[in-house]
Order: C-alpha cells, then sequence, then structure tokens
C-alpha cells in the first residue's frame, strides 16, 4: 500500500472501494488493523516498502517442505480445473508461486507455466522444474502484455505494498478474455 492509500486508510477512505466507511478492527502482531465495512477489506497502517518485502521473502521458502495438506490440494486441483475454459495459448502466470504447488498442478494439466517470485530458492526451484520465472517481470519479454491466458495470485495481494498496481499489471498480463483468480486467507484464521 502506497503512502497516499496509507492516509486514505487513516482517514477513513478504503483505498479498494473508495467508500468512507473505514474503522479501526484490531491489532496483530503489533500492526494496526482496519476494516471497511463495505467491502471487506483489512487494511495495515504499517507496509513495507518494495526494498523491505524483498529482505522479507527472500528467504521465507528455505525451509520449504513441498507438502500440501489434502484439502489445501484439492482447492489447487479446482483453481486449474475451473480456468480450463479459459486456455487459448495454454500461458499460466503465478505471481507469487511460493512453493509451486500450483504451478505443479497446471504444469501436470499440460499448462506452459510462468512463475514470479522472491524467493531466491524458489526461482531455482522453479528452474528446475522447467517453469519460466523471475523475480522481476517488468521489461522481461517472456512476460510480455496481453499473452496469458490465466494470471492467478494465491495468497499475495495482502503481501504486497501496492496490490492495486497488481492488479493492474495482472490485467495487462492478460489476454482478452483471460481470467484471473486471486485468493486471500481468511482473516480470523
Ligand atoms: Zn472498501
Amino acid at each position: 500500500m502506497s503512502e497516499d492509500q496509507l492516509a486514505s486508510a487513516l482517514a477513513g477512505r478504503c483505498p479498494v472501494c473508495n467508500h468512507g466507511s473505514v474503522r479501526h478492527w484490531g491489532e496483530k502482531s503489533t500492526r494496526e488493523l482496519w476494516r471497511c465495512h463495505r467491502c471487506k477489506a483489512i487494511l495495515c497502517t504499517t507496509s513495507p516498502d518494495r526494498t523491505d518485502s524483498d529482505r522479507l521473502y527472500e528467504h521465507y521458502h528455505d525451509e520449504a517442505r513441498f507438502t500440501l495438506a489434502p484439502i489445501v490440494q484439492a482447492s489447487l486441483e479446482r483453481v486449474v480445473s475451473l480456468a480450463e475454459h479459459s486456455r487459448s495459448s495454454g500461458r499460466w502466470l503465478d505471481f507469487g508461486y511460493g512453493e509451486g504447488g500450483l504451478l505443479e498442478v497446471a504444469q501436470r494439466r499440460g499448462w506452459a507455466c510462468y512463475g514470479v517470485e522472491i524467493s531466491r530458492s524458489m526461482l531455482d526451484y522453479g528452474s528446475r522444474k522447467g517453469w519460466t520465472v523471475t523475480s522481476d517481470p517488468r521489461g522481461d519479454p517472456r512476460f510480455a502484455d496481453g499473452t496469458f491466458d490465466v494470471v492467478t495470485m494465491i495468497e499475495v495481494l495482502e503481501h504486497v505494498a501496492d496490490p492495486v498496481c497488481l492488479l493492474c499489471s495482472a490485467a495487462r498480463w492478460l489476454r482478452p478474455g483471460g481470467s484471473c483468480t486471486s485468493r486471500r486467507p481468511m482473516p480470523a484464521a
């Protein structure tokens, strides 16, 4: 979230839907949380900038175990099944692919897999899997605008400094008629 968006949140205006119904919601891990009563977005008033994010997530998956609970595996299978109607070029981009569970499923079902990730160990892992991966897709011709059937962001938006900017990027990466899926954790979890 940018400084301007934070200022809006503190002034009671939601940076997601622009409605003036943001109220203090609580505190978690010393961070103040705010919630929009209209769109239910939960906002944090201390947001890392890009440099902080890079440092925070660079080693985030160093202890990766690559095992998924059956319910999570089933959920990822469903995401890929639901995207089948969008298949044209067969290019799938998972932004913030983490330990690669979703791209594993997509690859098994014949998609050409592309991924963006900060974690160095996961970038190495993705390369070994044969995926096209990078930590920064900006200006990278392999991640050209309008070329992806599917863009996914699973539990990612809440981690980035500017989620609106990321959604705009996702819209650019998609071909006309492509599909975008974003999922976030349950706030009470
Ligand atoms: Zn809102």
